[in-house]
């Protein structure tokens, strides 16, 4: 029973060549890769820097626009969305950042952080939104009284927890993780990962996670593809990933 399925997903970045070559070239970051992720488990994408797992993770909230191919998700191709249309689609898929600094505003608090996605999205008056921000700050296990303070007043492990909180603050059905612990100290990592598990069972979220290390990935994920130049050169269970070194 798949949640997303991607196929023959494409992306090309034209790259100058020079003012007087005008031949176009293209790096290809994706080249063809068709993956289909199940309901509930979580999928790995694993593979050296700038194989095109980022790009992947973005292609498919349409954050960068793909080339080619398509992206079903719950029975329907999201690559044929309108802009307005796939930002309400957003709500159901949201992506977490290696370094949640560079996107949690420096400006406001973790209240209105938190907060932004569901006026974004027009969720609840106020008082309900004051309510699932409380509930948020909860489940991610930040302190209430943190809420009036500003991102750069936390540690990176406790702006991942709001990077998570606010993926979370719409219901999203799919969560992608590009990267989500890379930035952390190992201690720290594991404490993340954990969070993010118990999320996924209290929730009955989907992951895609991303990560150029297996080892980070080996213990939480179901599957995992992994990526080499722009393909998926394997899609291994998770039987398979105990038993290598
Ligand atoms: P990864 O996440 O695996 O490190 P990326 O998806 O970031 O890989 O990058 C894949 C390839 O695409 C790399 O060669 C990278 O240099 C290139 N690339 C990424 N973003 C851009 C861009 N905006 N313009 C041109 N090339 C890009
Ligand atoms: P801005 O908020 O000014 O649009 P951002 O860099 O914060 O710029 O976000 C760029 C795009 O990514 C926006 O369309 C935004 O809605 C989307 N976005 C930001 N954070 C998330 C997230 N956690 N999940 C899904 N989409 C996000």
């Amino acid at each position: 029973d798949s949640l997303l399925e991607v196929r023959n997903l494409k992306k090309y970045y034209p790259v100058n060549k020079g003012f007087f070559n005008k031949t176009q070239a293209y790096i290809k970051a994706v080249d063809d890769i068709s993956f289909s992720v199940r309901k509930g488990e979580t999928f790995g994408l694993v593979g050296e820097s700038g194989c095109g797992k980022s790009t992947t993770g973005r292609s498919l909230l349409r954050l960068i626009e793909p080339t080619a191919g398509e992206v079903w998700f719950e029975g329907r191709d999201i690559t044929k969305l309108s802009m307005e249309d796939m930002r309400r689609q957003r709500r159901e898929m949201q992506i977490v950042f290696q370094d949640p600094f560079s996107s949690l505003d420096p400006r406001n608090t973790v209240q209105r952080i938190l907060e932004e996605p569901m006026i974004v999205h027009g969720a609840g008056n106020a008082k309900e939104r004051r309510a699932a921000v409380e509930r948020l700050a909860d489940v991610v296990g930040l302190a209430k009284a943190h809420l009036q303070r500003y991102p750069h007043q936390f540690s990176g492990g406790q702006r991942q927890r709001i990077g998570i909180a606010r993926a979370l603050a719409l219901q999203p059905k799919l969560i992608i993780a590009d990267e989500p612990v890379s930035a952390l100290d190992v201690s720290i990592q594991s404490q993340v990962i954990n969070l993010m598990q118990d999320l996924q069972k209290e929730f009955g979220l989907t992951y895609i996670f991303i990560a150029h290390d297996l080892s980070v990935v080996k213990h939480i994920c179901d599957r995992v593809a992994v990526m080499y130049l722009g393909r998926i050169v394997e899609i291994t269970g998770k039987n398979k990933l105990y038993d290598q070194p």
